[in-house]
């Protein structure tokens, strides 16, 4: 693998190419994944911390492939973030998420809000804010109904494109949320900057909150922080009940993670809502 460039082709090992075809596979499906309606959008709530109560729901892709059965995000995301497929399929996304959060309305008699993840290359697409707005007018939600959930890597760039594309939206009266908050190494000083409205705390930090003093300490810093900023914190991979009692002490806004309940499929989701609107 220390070659590069298309002459060192032949020094491939062979378990390299094995790779390649593998991927190269996986890309051709992932371009008729589309087509052919593979792709499917699970959800799971995200609950004020302290009554458990329903905030807003994420949506989160899944891919029902014939061969390879549903595929998981992390296995497909990086490869469509490289091919550029993450543009279409991210659209695809935010049509779907926007129509069924609307749909929700009629079984709550409320607005649910949705969050949809955005991966850096379709945030960077020229296209982008367009593409949002038009899947608002498309279903009919209304802006603050949307959270864009960006990860934390993306908003280290520091780019003057960014902070414009985030300024936009935000202008638009769309949320945005730091995802995966406490991974990037950052220097703190983009969330003054920045126009987020939330900061989802990583799943890592809130995993072993009862079990490591410093993970502990950490989330609690976090918390802090944000409120300070005057940003609402939501604690993702909450797991057991003991974890919540932590997060209401600490004064945490939202929780989501398998406690409550895991991502759903539409339908199961539904029946979740009626089940658990209070
Ligand atoms: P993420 O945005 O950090 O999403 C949270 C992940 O944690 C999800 O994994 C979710 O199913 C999982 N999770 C939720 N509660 C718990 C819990 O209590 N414990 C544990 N261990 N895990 C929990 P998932 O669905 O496999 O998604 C993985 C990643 O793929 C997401 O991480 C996100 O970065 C990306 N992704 C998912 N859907 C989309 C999408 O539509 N577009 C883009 N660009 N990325 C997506
Ligand atoms: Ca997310
Ligand atoms: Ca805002
Ligand atoms: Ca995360």
């Amino acid at each position: 693998a220390k070659h590069k460039g298309k002459s060192s082709y032949a020094h491939f090992a062979p378990e390299m190419t094995e790779v390649s075809h593998e991927r190269l596979q996986m890309e051709s499906r992932m371009r008729r994944a589309l087509e052919l309606n593979e792709f499917e959008l699970n959800f799971q709530p995200i609950v004020h911390t302290d009554s458990g109560n329903l905030c807003s729901v994420e949506a989160l892709l899944r891919w029902n492939n014939p061969t390879m059965g549903t595929v998981m995000p992390d296995r497909f995301i990086p490869l469509a973030e490289e091919t550029g497929l993450i543009i279409p399929i991210g659209e695809w996304v935010l049509e779907e998420a926007c129509k069924t959060a609307v749909s929700w309305k009629e079984i709550t008699g409320r607005d649910v809000g949705i969050s949809v993840n955005v991966s850096p290359r379709q945030f960077r697409d020229p296209g982008f804010t367009d593409i949002v707005m038009r899947a608002l007018s498309n279903s009919g939600l209304a802006a603050n109904q949307l959270e864009l959930e960006i990860t934390e890597r993306l908003i280290l760039d520091n780019s003057i494109e960014t902070a414009e594309i985030l300024r936009q939206l935000d202008r638009a009266g769309i949320r945005l949320s730091v995802d995966d908050f406490g991974t990037g190494y950052s220097a703190l000083s983009y969330l003054k900057s920045y126009p987020f409205d939330t900061l989802k705390i990583d799943k890592s930090f809130v995993q072993d909150v009862m079990k490591e003093p410093e993970d502990a300490s950490l989330v609690r810093a976090i918390i802090n922080m944000a409120h300070s900023l005057g940003l609402r914190v939501i604690a993702e991979g909450v797991e057991e009940e003991a974890q919540t009692h932590f997060l209401k002490q600490e004064g945490c806004d939202f929780s989501q993670g398998y406690f409550y309940s895991r991502p759903l499929p539409a339908r199961d989701f539904e029946s979740w809502l009626k089940t658990n609107q209070r």
